[in-house]
């Protein structure tokens, strides 16, 4: 249900937990920078026959709040609007929702990239845009951000400022920012999945209550058509392009297997919804075709 152009994209139920979508907005990038090594005319095709545009990849930026056992959780804090000027809405998104910031106690990150990470200081920087909030993020994806001299290490300028900033907001926060191992739960019912490729330790998240389960996909899947027709493309955005197309075969295979309830932050609708397996190949099913 879309109730306003900044209000909740959808809200579900997942056991005794309340799951609302919000939208930061929207991310972009030139299709020939995201799918620079795909087969140019199996992609332009492709982008025609299902009505996405030719020359920009727009995706959504959906963000998670997470109502469990009394604790409010966000996954993911958005850009802030100071990674691309489409970003950004999550602030008023979650006033329009009815959600303080102060209410949140936790947030959990799936990868540090900047429309997740830039979010969680306000807009100049000067305070945290979840006060009373704790973060927790997977421990190789904090590791490889904090390292000295990364951003000299990267290959052109704007993965450089990425990286800078990124370690920027990271030192903001240095005091309420929590590291967990795969394995070790986050808190009783949400672990993280190891999913690298697109950062280094990109993380899902699966989070069961009672006997439903909801996977968090992260940035493995950024295309509702491409992501599953062709997940073996490698990806302008993924750090190992390799890596990245390993990662959502293995990811999709599994949660069509288990016909896995899915929230991806990128997906058209809210991003809920599931993996369906046909022909050997896969699709997404949005939640709403469930009903
Ligand atoms: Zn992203």
């Amino acid at each position: 249900m879309r109730e306003s152009e900044n209000g909740p994209v959808m809200r579900a139920q997942l056991g005794d937990a309340a799951v609302t979508i919000v939208s930061d907005g929207s991310v972009a990038f030139p299709v020939d920078f995201f799918y620079a090594e795909a087969p140019a005319e199996e992609r332009a095709a492709l982008r025609a026959a299902f009505g996405q545009a030719p020359d920009t990849h727009r995706m959504a930026a959906n963000v998670m709040v997470l109502d469990l056992d009394g604790r409010r959780i966000l996954i993911d804090a958005g850009g802030g609007g100071k990674f691309q000027p489409s970003g950004g809405a999550l602030p008023e998104s979650l006033q329009a929702a009815g959600i303080a910031p102060e209410s949140i106690d936790l947030v959990v990150f799936t990868h540090l990239h900047p429309d997740h990470l830039w979010g969680v200081t306000d807009a100049d920087n000067a305070a945290p845009a979840f006060p009373e909030a704790g973060c927790i993020a997977p421990e190789t994806e904090l590791a490889f951000w904090r390292q000295d001299g990364l951003a000299e290490r990267m290959p052109n300028e704007f993965a450089a400022w990425i990286a800078r900033e990124t370690r920027a907001h990271l030192d903001r926060i240095a005091d309420r920012m929590h590291p967990v191992a795969p394995g070790d739960a986050i808190i009783d019912g949400l672990r993280y999945r190891p999913s690298p490729g697109h950062t280094p330790g990109h993380a899902a998240i699966v989070i069961v209550r009672g006997d439903e389960t909801l996977v968090v996909t992260g940035d493995v899947l950024t295309d509702p058509v491409a992501a599953f027709a062709r997940p073996d493309w490698p990806l302008g955005v993924d750090a190992d392009a390799e890596q990245g197309a390993a990662t959502r075969r293995e990811l999709l295979e599994s949660l069509a297997g288990a016909r896995a309830r899915i929230f991806a932050n990128h997906l058209p609708g809210g991003g809920l919804g599931h993996v369906a397996k046909v022909d050997g190949g896969y699709r997404w099913v949005p939640a709403d075709w469930a009903v």
